[in-house]
């Protein structure tokens, strides 16, 4: 029988795991989003919209109304509501639950003896300079909740600060973590399916800025034994948690090649963008096959690939011209958003080796190149 799959968000996650829903034809028969923004990514390619907040809850229902499983594409998705929900929903809101709030989730990892930088909770200013005695600076302070691209962080690097940072989430939940001084941002896509079958890509390297990814390089330029700790570390993670689907681990390289894991999120991830060229499977098609219970694809790294982010420019908001690129070995993909805002993901391009002759530092060249040609400007 085939499913009628509902997603909730429609913006370029959301927008990919349509495309490739559309290419499993013997198993998804409609797609449904749920998005505030008229007209969102996905339902410029053909995806039927019911326009309203993640988080309510008759919008929910009548997802839930027209769908046989749902799934997500962010993860503060309204986890009493959907536990609620007849319809199947994968990853399970129990999984999200745990991951949702940031100190849980390191509660859970350490738990499970994966590695991660010590933490604490923190329940008042007091609480918060104890804790700091005992971590020593710099920390970050984050809020449990409801936060991305690091804006629910706040570094503390100097005693002084720790009033302001405090007052700065103006009564958050909090948790506090120490500052890893890493070598390198990296990261792993991994699946698990409903029968248990997990598959994990090879590290990718993952360069910030401003807390916004801005390039994925796959394969990570690290030793065999980082990748080998890296790849336990994800099959480890994903035996414990449980939940079907396409999960993003981003992980540390710190001073010493130990592995951290940063953060899961719970959904197909910015760092898996290249897999639409790189691998047989795309981050997308496999968080279909996972949680529709087929048996995974291939996450065989084919091309060496760099992924770059294109940013809406500062100090410009509002519509812009079409962005085209003819270049071989290169694929660019907009996400259709109409209005650019500074530092929104409004599209991404791959540089794809597909002759399998060129170094890293070459493709990393040629993206650069790439930018400097895309213009993102004012209509
Ligand atoms: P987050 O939103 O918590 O994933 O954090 C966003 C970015 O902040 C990460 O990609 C890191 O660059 C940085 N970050 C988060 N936690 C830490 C940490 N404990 N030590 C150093 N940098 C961190």
């Amino acid at each position: 029988m085939k499913n009628r799959l509902g997603i909730i968000g429609g913006g370029q996650l959301g927008m990919m795991i349509t495309e490739a829903a559309q290419n499993l034809t013997d198993e998804i028969s409609e797609i449904t989003v749920l998005d505030p923004t008229e007209n969102c990514s996905a339902a410029q390619i053909g995806a039927k919209q019911i326009v309203g907040d993640f988080k309510d809850e008759l919008a929910i229902l009548k997802l839930a109304e027209q769908s046989d499983i749902i799934t997500y594409e962010i993860e503060s998705g309204n986890t009493d509501v959907l536990s609620k929900l007849k319809a199947k929903i994968e990853p399970s809101p129990s999984t999200l639950g745990i991951i949702q709030d940031k100190l849980s989730q390191k509660t859970f990892l350490s738990e499970n003896e994966l590695p991660v930088s010590e933490f604490y909770e923190i329940t008042s200013l007091d609480d918060l300079r104890e804790k700091i005695n005992e971590l020593g600076l710099p920390v970050l302070l984050k809020s449990r909740r409801d936060a991305y691209d690091g804006r629910g962080n706040f570094k503390i690097t100097s005693s002084d600060e720790i009033e302001k940072a405090y007052q700065y989430f103006d009564g958050k939940s909090l948790m506090v973590e120490k500052f890893v001084n890493f070598k390198m941002e990296v990261s792993v896509i991994a699946a698990r399916n409903t029968k248990g079958e997990i598959a994990t890509y090879p590290l990718v390297e993952n360069i910030h800025e401003n807390n916004i990814l801005k390039i994925t390089i796959a394969p990570a330029r690290v030793s065999q034994n980082i990748i080998r700790n890296a790849g336990e570390i994800a099959k480890k993670t994903m035996q414990v948690l449980n939940g079907a689907g396409v999960f993003g681990i981003e992980m540390f390289v710190d001073q010493d090649d130990k592995i951290l894991i940063n953060e899961i999120a719970p959904r197909v991830h910015n760092s898996g963008h290249h897999t639409l060229q790189s691998c047989k499977t795309s981050q997308f098609e496999q968080h279909l096959r996972a949680i529709l219970g087929l048996k995974l694809g291939s996450t065989e790294l084919i091309h060496k690939t760099v992924m770059c982010n294109i940013l809406g420019p500062d100090g410009f908001e509002g519509k812009y011209k079409p962005v085209h690129l003819e270049k071989d070995g290169v694929y660019l993909k907009m996400y259709g958003k109409d209005i650019s805002k500074p530092q929104r993901k409004i599209g991404h391009f791959n540089v794809v080796d597909l002759s399998d002759s060129k170094d890293v530092s070459e493709l990393l060249q040629m993206a650069d190149e790439v930018k400097n040609i895309i213009p993102v400007s004012p209509l």
